[in-house]
């Protein structure tokens, strides 16, 4: 029964435009097949979702006389008061979505109860047209096409089909993890791309990421202070480019959330270098009261009652299984336990857990109150990783800066790197140079104050800038390679190569599409034969949400620095008074340089910080 919002509820749920993209509109119509009790669900995208889109699923369906309502604003059949708000287990709740898809495209629901026959209602641009009898099985059919065919701005907001495919197949892949119950069949212009048969997790994560991943993966299933983790995470030498590898679901919900996320790299700190991530695909499940579900309107985060529980338990679980102590036994479901689990779970439950677990698990009455205090002591934080996001009422929102943020906040830095650099600035014929000590730092006065000039971060860090120029300016050779080089990406990997593939065209390369998400690069700037590709992409796919665009001599910062360090004179080097001057004048009074690996060329003393020492002044 679908029943209309009074304003006093639907206005106490955040508002927000629900519909900005085709990944928006697939995921509120599988949101509702699984609300609808849907056990197979099929999309199909084309042209990015822009052309088409439909959802098909065999859940209960909707009759005839809500087909209209179903159409409504505020219209819902899952929430009634706003007391329910407080306990909401359903996916949607605000009864929002499917008007506001109608409203900017052409739809069409088929449905069929299993009381009655199949009927549809079309619309177009939200105009409704008739209820029709139709033919069709049980479940609901939703079909969605020209989105915002009727506002052209909107339309021109979106991406590439390709990119906006990529965002579909992602989100499609989290709800394959999610619920792995469910049997998906996801197809993109008429080809398919997932097939799950709802049997279990692991066999979802095979179909998303093919089935060689299970053998860098365990398998977790922890109880404790009444919040269970379970699900599947990277060993501890197994490391992805980026975190798209990392999903995580509160209560059933895919969220990016930021006390989870610190809490899984904080215990992974120890075992990954800079610029690897670990692989997860976790479930947290915690009382629903605890959870603010509501703090985003696209329902992109979750906000805790208390943030240090859930890092302290996530944080104890994840290290534990890493560091591979006494309590990971309790944690690990076995491999054997993992194919038989069910029936041999309800058989003999006792039996199939390792004798440990029995006295050494906290007992699952354990208040969440009791486990607060417990906690207290368990929460590390150590200098250095990232921090322990406060709990408290202010809550903490995660969400990638848009564009726009994006430019004022690097506008911004530069304009301050500017200011800085223009403060350490001298008139070079200001220097006076009075030699230097053990052959490596050039010692200058100029007036009050004193500068020691490191020889070799300076000639580096000319040397360097010299070399970036000339990359940048080079003019490009591609060289073919006898064996193409294949790389095999994740939807979102792929769609930001694909964007770019004329930029790597310009800079020498030759990449191309290779079938599914995989890339074939076929020749290389021929003045980098020697590199090493997998590094290089690596590189690149590590720094894909930073990046707006590839350039080359960001991405070679550390060959070109290395170069610049082999060419340039050594410390205990002792330089003629010639190479001295040149030096000074190449800097040109730039005493804010740093070397390429970010260490200080010159250091600033005042003439009253050496009295400082000698006690002259206090
Ligand atoms: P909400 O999901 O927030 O309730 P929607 O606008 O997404 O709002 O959907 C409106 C209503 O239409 C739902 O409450 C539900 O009753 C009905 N509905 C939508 N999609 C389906 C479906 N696939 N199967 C059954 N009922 C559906
Ligand atoms: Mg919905």
């Amino acid at each position: 029964m679908i029943h209309i919002l009074t304003p006093d509820i639907y206005n106490k749920i955040a508002a927000g435009e629900v519909v900005d993209r085709p990944y928006s509109v697939v995921k509120e119509l599988v949101e509702n097949a699984i609300d609808a009790g849907a056990t197979e669900i099929s999309v199909e995208i084309d042209g990015g979702g822009k052309r088409r889109i439909r959802v098909t699923d065999n859940g209960g369906g909707i009759e005839k006389a809500d087909l209209p309502s179903a159409y409504a604003s505020h219209a819902t059949s899952k929430l009634r008061s706003a007391d329910d708000l407080f306990g909401v287990r359903t996916l949607g709740f605000r009864g929002e979505a499917l008007a506001s898809i109608a409203a900017v495209s052409k739809m069409c629901i088929v449905s069929k109860t299993a009381e009655d026959e199949a009927y549809s209602l079309s619309s177009e641009g939200g105009v409704l047209g008739e209820v029709h009898p139709a033919a069709g099985a049980n479940g609901t059919t939703v079909t969605v096409e020209d989105l915002f065919f009727n506002t052209p701005a909107r339309l021109k907001f979106l991406k590439s089909d390709g990119q906006e495919e990529g965002d579909v197949t992602n989100m499609i892949a989290r709800f394959l993890l999610s619920r792995p119950e469910i049997s998906f069949e996801y197809t993109v212009n008429g080809k398919t791309k997932y097939r799950s048969f709802g049997d279990g997790l692991a066999a979802a994560l095979a179909a998303v990421y093919g089935k060689e991943i299970l053998a860098n993966l365990c398998e977790i299933d922890a109880d404790r202070h009444g919040v269970r983790l379970h699900g599947f995470l990277g060993n501890r030498n197994f490391s992805k480019p980026n975190r798209t590898y990392q999903s995580l679901f509160v209560n059933g919900r895919y969220v990016v959330n930021q006390t989870v996320g610190a809490a899984i790299s904080n215990a992974y700190a120890s075992y990954l270098m800079k610029r690897q991530y670990p692989f997860y695909v976790l479930f947290l499940e915690l009382p629903p009261e605890i959870v603010d579900v509501n703090v985003h309107p696209n329902k992109a985060d979750v906000r805790f009652a208390d943030n240090q529980v859930v890092y302290g338990t996530v944080y104890s679980v994840v290290s534990s299984v890493l560091d591979g102590n006494s309590r990971a036994l309790e944690y690990l479901v076995s491999e054997r336990g993992r194919g038989e689990a069910s029936s041999a779970a309800e058989e003999a439950p006792a039996a199939s857990m390792p004798a440990a677990s029995q006295t050494a698990a906290p007992s699952p009455q354990m208040s969440y109150e009791e486990a607060k205090k417990e906690l207290q002591f368990e929460v590390p934080v150590t200098a250095g990783r990232s921090p322990m996001p406060r709990s408290g009422p202010l809550l903490f929102e995660v969400h990638a800066p848009t564009p726009a943020e994006e430019d004022a906040f690097e506008a911004n830095r530069r304009f301050l790197l500017e200011e800085e650099k223009k403060q350490q600035r001298v008139d070079p014929a200001t220097l006076e140079y009075k030699g230097e000590l053990f052959h490596t730092y050039l010692c200058y006065e100029r007036g009050d104050e004193a500068y020691l000039v490191d020889q070799h971060a300076a000639h580096e860090r000319l040397i360097y800038d010299r070399l970036r120029e000339k990359m940048a300016a080079r003019s490009v050779v591609s060289q073919p390679m006898l064996m193409p080089f294949v790389l095999e990406l994740n939807a979102q990997e792929f769609a930001f190569l694909k964007q770019n593939f004329s930029l790597l065209r310009e800079i020498g390369f030759e990449a191309e599409e290779f079938g599914g998400s995989t890339v074939k690069v076929s020749a290389v700037p021929a003045d980098l034969m020697a590199m090493d590709l997998n590094a290089f992409f690596g590189e690149v796919l590590s720094s894909m949400e930073s990046l707006r665009t590839i350039r080359l001599p960001d991405l070679l910062k550390d060959k070109l620095a290395s170069a610049a360090c082999k060419a340039a004179v050594k410390g205990g080097e002792q330089l003629t008074e010639k190479e001295v001057r040149a030096l000074l004048e190449r800097m040109d009074g730039d005493m804010g340089l740093k070397c390429p690996h970010g260490r200080p060329v010159a250091v600033h003393l005042k003439k009253s910080e050496i009295e400082k020492l000698f006690k002259r002044i206090v």
